[in-house]
């Protein structure tokens, strides 16, 4: 069924007032603290691709919820912009052949105009591009900071190379357990070269201790705190090798250490502490330790890759006894040791903000001065990788000699950029300070906005994005730059869509643009017909039989509120309605709450009814919304009025307010009919904590009062 509107000029029309009213902006300076919100989602890389419909899914819950938050009485404060700078973008530019700078330009059109087209009210007066120079002038400026404070700092090590991107990676941007670059899945090799770091293992307590007072999916924290991978152990002396090892009671049945390649120990033998027989050293690619600190006990009788390896060099298995647990105690030193490793930041690319370091023969490596920043990006033609471990920033000599600011004398720029991941450690911070030229944010300001009230993630970003945002944050307080350790109190993971049952792509044939669909259904549908689909946490199936489905709720919807009126509805049953959308929106179950629209319209006849339907469809449907407010006769717009009430005595006696517990931690509450029997209520605490991401884990009902999920697990 067609909706009985013009979508298109209707949605068009509403885009065009709002920008023009600014009903997506908020002034900073006029609003209370404690009233602004900071609805945060993260910001694309402006791929040539465009916008997908999993982009749409994931903005449009954000945009529901900043709506609804908008409503209830809230400042919300939404801003989008472009994570511009990047190997992302280059890589694309090379394949096409055309200058990162203009491609940049053209995609992040493209996409501001996708972003305007899904009815989002971002706030486009304080949008950011990381590849601007206003931008990245205080990229820079942050490390200078960091340099000063001395965490950036440069070092030989051996490095991840991608042969077919020909440059260095972190460890965080490969896949497969270390074994190919994650943005073009080639097999990666070591080098050893020299880069900057930034010491983030300095924080990893830090990082791993704040963790645990953070609003954020289980799963996320879990996968976080693995990557940190803080282990406990004894440091062991084998001659002058020390060794790390979590299992000291494996001791007596060492046959074999393993070291890194390139280790100047590999090939000879160091006698065993305790027995005193010669024990043989093999370079092994899986002890990626940096240089000298990376020995390992090899242990074939206790432990499988070590069996393997033992099998693979005819090494002997020993089945020598444990020490007993007091021994083991006793033996070496004890030791902490991490599987986070300091970030390598450098990149031997163009596309990126040039390291704000000069090199000086006297003086060694000197930061830019403040007042000399930016260090613009020059403008060159060739920007193709060189595959030599020099970025292509080295052949433009007029940009790379340079003199000394210390000394004054000759010195040259140092030719890397920093890796994308820094601009986006950040971003949050400038969004509300983006009308200030001569700070990268304002202190007052920060204190009112900031931390982020809500971020809404995606999952792949849990171990670098997040990461690395909370480390450079939590540097900054340090340096008492910014009142919070803490950027992100809040997380919640998006799922991922796909369409007919397979994940899109372009082999597959089907992959839809949001174009396509906005050109022809328009965006309420689109949105609607994406969050309908599935539990915005979980993801799932997308279907044009969802948005046929919502087609007809939207004509539906016109019918009745633009009809006669009727008789006034059931106060209990807009009552519940109204309770049910709301708690459904608070805990970012859009399928549900539009489903419980759905059956409101059932209801729906007199004029009050209407004003109350219109007003909780507004989030989801925006310009459907404001049509219908407008042709109630009420004033624009419906995105500004105060979201719908009921009078809670109502529904005192018909439900009951469960607090559901992990681990005995409150991670939140359901509410359920008072009558509800045990397993239902169970099954209803179990979806909200799924979507949490605890799984694997026993309950413990308290009736009427407590779900508790133990998971067993140390996170
Ligand atoms: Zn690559
Ligand atoms: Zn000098």
């Amino acid at each position: 069924m067609p909706v009985p509107y013009d979508v298109r000029q209707v949605e068009e029309r509403w885009r065009q007032r709002w920008e023009a009213e600014g009903v997506g902006s908020v002034d900073l300076d006029a609003v209370d603290p404690s009233d602004v919100f900071y609805n945060l989602a993260e910001f694309p890389y402006p791929s040539a691709e465009g916008l997908h419909v999993g982009h749409v899914f994931r903005y449009a819950g954000v945009d529901v919820y900043g709506r609804y938050q908008r409503m209830a009485g809230k400042h919300v404060f939404q801003p989008i912009g472009f994570d511009a700078f990047g190997i992302h973008t280059e890589n694309y530019a090379l394949k096409v052949g055309e200058h990162p700078s203009s491609l940049t330009a053209r995609t992040t059109a493209r996409f501001r105009r996708q972003l305007e087209r899904i009815g989002a009210a971002w706030d486009w007066s304080r949008m950011i591009d990381t590849s601007h120079p206003e931008y990245y002038r205080w990229t820079q400026w942050i490390l200078v900071r960091l340099f000063e404070a001395g965490l950036l700092y440069r070092a030989e090590a051996p490095v991840i190379w991608c042969p077919s991107c020909l440059t260095v990676l972190a460890q965080e941007q490969t896949e497969r357990d270390g074994a190919v670059c994650e943005r073009c899945e080639s097999a990666v090799t070591q080098r050893a070269m020299t880069q900057w770091f930034l010491r983030i293992t300095d924080y990893a307590d830090r990082l791993l201790a704040g963790l645990d007072d953070l609003d954020w999916p289980e799963r996320a924290k879990r996968l976080q705190r693995q990557w940190i991978g803080r282990s406990e152990g004894r440091e062991i002396t084998f001659g002058d090798l020390t060794v790390f090892t979590t299992r000291p009671d494996t001791l007596p049945a060492v046959t074999f250490l393993a070291v890194p390649p390139g280790h100047p120990a590999a090939g000879d033998t160091r006698p065993h502490p305790i027995t005193g027989a010669s024990i043989p050293v093999y370079e092994a690619d899986y002890v990626v330790e940096a240089y000298g600190t990376g020995a390992v006990m090899g242990v074939p009788a206790h432990d499988e890759r070590d069996r393997r390896f033992a099998e693979e060099h005819a090494i002997p298995i020993s089945d020598a006894d444990l020490l007993e647990p007091s021994a083991a105690a006793s033996v070496g030193a004890p030791a902490t040791r991490y599987r986070l490793r300091d970030w390598l930041i450098s990149r031997q690319r163009y596309w990126g903000p040039p390291i704000p370091i000069v090199h000086c023969r006297d003086c060694g490596a000197v930061a830019v001065p403040e007042d000399e920043l930016p260090v613009l990006l020059p403008e060159v033609d060739e920007f193709r990788p060189t595959g030599t471990g020099q970025s292509p920033l080295t052949a433009a000599h007029g940009w790379v000699n340079t003199s000394c600011p210390q000394c004054g004398g000759p010195a040259r720029r140092d030719t890397d950029v920093s890796d994308t991941f820094v601009d986006s450690a950040w971003y949050f911070l400038r969004y509300p300070s983006t009308e200030y030229n001569d700070r990268a944010w304002d202190p007052d300001r920060t204190a009112k906005v900031l931390p982020v009230d809500f971020y809404a993630g995606g999952p792949e970003h849990v171990q670098r994005h997040h990461l690395y945002a909370r480390f450079v944050t939590m540097a900054l307080h340090d340096l008492g730059l910014v009142p919070f350790e803490e950027p992100f109190p809040r997380i919640r993971i998006g799922g991922m869509i796909v369409k007919d049952g397979a994940k899109m792509s372009k082999s597959r044939g089907n992959v839809v643009t949001p174009d396509d669909y906005i050109d022809t259904v328009g965006s309420d549908a689109l949105r609607c017909g994406l969050l309908f689909s599935a539990p915005w946490e979980q993801g799932g199936d997308f279907t044009d039989a969802a948005i046929a489905g919502i087609e007809r709720f939207f004509a539906k919807s016109w019918k009745t509120i633009t009809g006669p009126d009727g008789d006034p509805a059931d106060e209990l049953a807009m009552a519940r309605s109204i309770h049910a959308v709301t708690e459904a929106i608070e805990r970012l179950a859009f399928n549900v709450a539009i489903a419980r629209l759905m059956e409101l319209l059932s209801e729906v006849g007199s004029p009050a009814s209407k004003r109350i339907f219109v007003r909780l469809l507004a989030p989801f449907a925006p310009h459907l919304a404001e049509e219908l407010w407008h042709r109630l006769g009420e004033p624009f717009s419906v995105h500004t009025q105060p979201w719908p009430q009921y009078d809670g005595r109502l529904l005192e006696d018909e439900e009951v307010e469960i607090v559901v517990q992990v681990d005995g931690k409150v991670r939140g509450t359901i509410t359920v009919p008072r009558d509800a029997p045990e397993p239902d209520v169970c099954e209803i605490a179990r979806r909200d904590v799924e979507a949490l991401g605890t799984d694997d884990s026993r309950v413990v009902y308290v009736p009427g009062r407590v779900v508790n999920f133990v998971t067993g697990s140390d996170g």
